[in-house]
């Protein structure tokens, strides 16, 4: 090429091309490695965490929820926006490395590009270079004038990343510019000397450019053509290794971190991975205090954050106003991080992290509903760190007020209410309800092939005994087998974990294991999602476990349930998915399969359910706890309930029933709105088959409860 050099053959200034460029890339690669190498010092002198098995499984992570964008379009426009921009970068991965290594070697062609291959290839980036630089320039006017309410960084949340999320765009913006003026210089300087010419896309960034540079002067082309290459160079490694200086750090963590993702839902980190239960006692501290007892890759969670708010736009604890929002929970831990760990300088002041960057109500305001978890792209996790967070201020004796005396009624008599073990099956023995549905316990002269598991809840609130009843009459009317563990059951600790005394928990749990084992069942039911998520992943070894939901959606569809019409046609219904049914075990289908097998019901849906649910303000401890917040979760829930036409509220868990029979009164709706468990809606439309029939199974398993009481 005559007139036009490649880059590495001009010699503008003192260094030849060739010696400019390896210098360049040598600066940017070594730079680079070192950056990383010191972002990795806090991973190092983290906490185990055991996330090198299923292969697999983490793999499909990466590609679902990586290489297909699975959660992007959640948010329609930035999520398409996303999608276009890794996708462009996708595309552009050979492009960028091929021109970096043209630099220093100006006839290399990446191998299976040399053919065919290559000007398909070229057209290709040519548009996606053209894509990203668009998107790039829609992000910047997003971030700057139409900015998304979930990007807004409130006072007491330190201080917004915008500028700096501008600034990385805007570089990016720059690369792609410079990538297709070296494309549009070059091919402009061939078409100037009669030489064949590259093909450009036509439309695309380069092929504008050629056509602005076309009536430019061979040795102007030279300059542009240089210019563009050391511009090129120099922002492609800039970018590189400022990106782990901020936010675009998750480009190059984001990948690892799919793969390191959690794989259960549901489930609550150990303590310590590799600590069993029995040598728990030799553990000097429990739980989070300092930054350093984060597990590795808690921290690459904190590295991942594209700060992009949707955790905390769907989190029903920053909705209400108390002080949590989750993605400051990760953005201030990165900033510690990065101040802490400085990449010049040795790390420094480690000091505690609650009073330090946390603050105790941030940390107890959390109902571990998992909104923040389901909505998250880069699948960065919360519950367990917030766990984690809490078991370290349990260990140092840190509880809050309210919750003092119900763990200590926990502890005392394995209920938070304080009551007596012997008053645990009153709600079964009410007279009336004794003669219609007898319910065994299984004390060891009595055997059932299935439990019925009450809880601590509807074993003692007067209001939500009904459910208890309802349950029962339901497992009765299909004719199971069933029976409870009466004083011998305690509750289930699921809250208990969740609110990080582990060790309570542990006593709980080996006490209901011992006694569910004891009784001989073969399978568990329950009608408390909380009980039924502790029997599922917190214990061990146990007999499978269902929800009552889960068992009547089974009988409908076999024939067992059916249901009279509803009396009120007027009534419109709708389904409120609880956190621990929902989202943490994936049971959607099951309650509404019920509810739509009911002639007449007439069924609607919220805007936000199914894995968007809203959390109606926590189960378990959470009813003793008393956060600071502008407005009750619950109510927010009722009110969502109104907009979407509902006058009825049905939902599949004695907590939700608490918190939102609870909100329609605050929220002065009495009259206007109630709401019915699933289990008590479902009983009260059974159909009773024919009087013989019910009569001789009814009687043969009455008979069998009877005998067994
Ligand atoms: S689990 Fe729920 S309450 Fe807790 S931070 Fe996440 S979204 Fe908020
Ligand atoms: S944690 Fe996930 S959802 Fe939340 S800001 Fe970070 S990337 Fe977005």
């Amino acid at each position: 090429m005559e007139g036009i050099q490649l880059a590495a053959q001009v010699t503008p200034w003192l260094a030849s091309g060739r010696t400019l460029f390896l210098i360049i890339h040598f600066l940017g690669i070594t730079g680079f490695a070192y950056i990383v190498a010191m972002r990795l010092v806090p991973l190092l002198r983290a906490q185990r965490d055991l996330r090198f098995d299923r292969p697999l499984a983490r793999l499909g992570k990466v590609l679902k929820f990586g290489l297909a964008q699975w959660k992007h379009p959640r948010y329609r426009t930035a999520g398409i926006l996303h999608i276009f921009i890794f996708a462009g970068f996708i595309c552009l991965v050979l492009r960028a490395f091929s021109v970096l290594i043209v630099g220093i070697s100006e006839t290399f062609v990446m191998p299976g590009l040399s053919g065919r291959a290559g000007p398909i290839y070229n057209i290709i980036t040519d548009y996606a270079a053209t894509v990203v630089f668009l998107c790039m320039f829609i992000a910047i006017v997003r971030r700057l004038i139409f900015r998304p309410a979930r990007y807004a960084v409130p006072e007491k949340f330190g201080k917004a990343h915008t500028a700096d999320a501008i600034f990385l765009l805007a570089l990016i913006a720059i690369l792609m510019v410079a990538d297709s003026l070296f494309a549009a210089a070059r091919a402009a300087g061939q078409v100037q000397q009669g030489q064949a010419v590259e093909l450009l896309a036509a439309g695309s960034l380069p092929w504008m450019l050629k056509g602005l540079l076309s009536s430019s002067s061979v040795s102007a082309l030279r300059d542009f053509y240089f210019g563009a290459y050391l511009l090129h160079e120099v922002t492609f490694y800039f970018l590189l290794c400022y990106r782990p200086f901020g936010i675009q750090f998750h480009v190059e963590t984001s990948l690892f971190n799919l793969y390191f993702a959690k794989l259960e839902r549901g489930t609550v980190k150990p303590v310590k991975y590799g600590v069993s239960d029995e040598q728990l006692d030799q553990v000097k501290s429990f739980g989070v205090k300092k930054f350093e007892d984060f597990t590795w890759k808690h921290m690459l969670d904190f590295y991942s954050c594209a700060d992009c708010g949707r955790c905390s736009d769907n989190c029903p604890a920053n909705a209400v106003g108390r002080p949590l929002s989750p993605r400051f929970i990760t953005t201030k831990a990165r900033d510690y991080a990065f101040q802490h760990y400085p990449v010049f300088g040795k790390s420094n002041n480690h000091k505690p992290l609650i009073g330090g960057i946390y603050s105790e109500d941030e940390i107890w305001s959390c109902t571990t509903c998992g909104a923040c978890e389901e909505e998250c792209p880069l699948l960065v996790e919360y519950i367990d760190k917030i766990v984690d967070l809490r078991r370290g201020m349990i260990d140092d004796g840190n509880v809050p007020q309210s919750l003092q005396k119900p763990l200590k009624a926990l502890e005392s008599r394995g209920n938070p209410y304080g009551k007596m073990e012997k008053k645990r099956a009153d709600w079964a023995n009410a007279k009336d309800f004794r003669q219609t549905c007898p319910v065994k316990t299984l004390d060891g002269k009595n055997k059932a092939d299935t439990l019925y598991f009450v809880d601590s809840v509807t074993s003692f609130d007067d209001r939500i005994q009904s459910i208890g009843r309802a349950t029962a009459k339901i497992l009765d009317h299909v004719g199971e087998n069933f029976g409870i563990l009466g004083a011998a059951e305690k509750d289930s600790g699921h809250e208990v974990r969740r609110f990080g005394e582990e060790t309570l928990f542990m006593a709980l749990r080996d006490h209901n294991a011992d006694a569910i084992n004891a009784s001989g069942v073969k399978r568990i039911v329950t009608a408390d999602p909380h009980a039924y998520n502790a029997l599922k992943h917190d214990y061990k070894d146990m007999p499978p476990v269902e929800h009552i939901s889960q068992v009547m959606a089974s009988e409908v569809k076999s024939g067992k349930i059916k249901f009279n019409a509803i009396e009120n046609g007027n009534n419109v219904y709708t389904y409120h998915d609880p956190c621990y049914l929902g989202r943490h075990n994936q049971v959607y289908d099951d309650p509404r399969n019920v509810l739509d097998a009911i002639p007449g019901l007439k069924r609607v849906e919220m805007s936000r359910s199914r894995d968007r649910s809203f959390c109606c303000g926590g189960g378990g401890l959470a009813l003793f706890y008393e956060p600071n917040e502008e407005q009750r979760m619950g109510v927010k829930r009722v009110q969502m309930a109104a907009e979407a036409g509902a006058n009825v509220i049905v939902t599949a868990c004695p907590f939700c029933m608490v918190n939102i029979e609870d909100a329609i009164k605050v929220a002065g709706m009495e009259g206007k709105m109630t709401a019915i468990d699933l289990a008590e809606l479902a009983e009260k439309q059974i159909v009773c088959e024919s009087p013989v029939l019910e009569a001789m199974g009814a009687a043969e398993i009455r008979q069998e409860n009877v005998a067994g009481r």
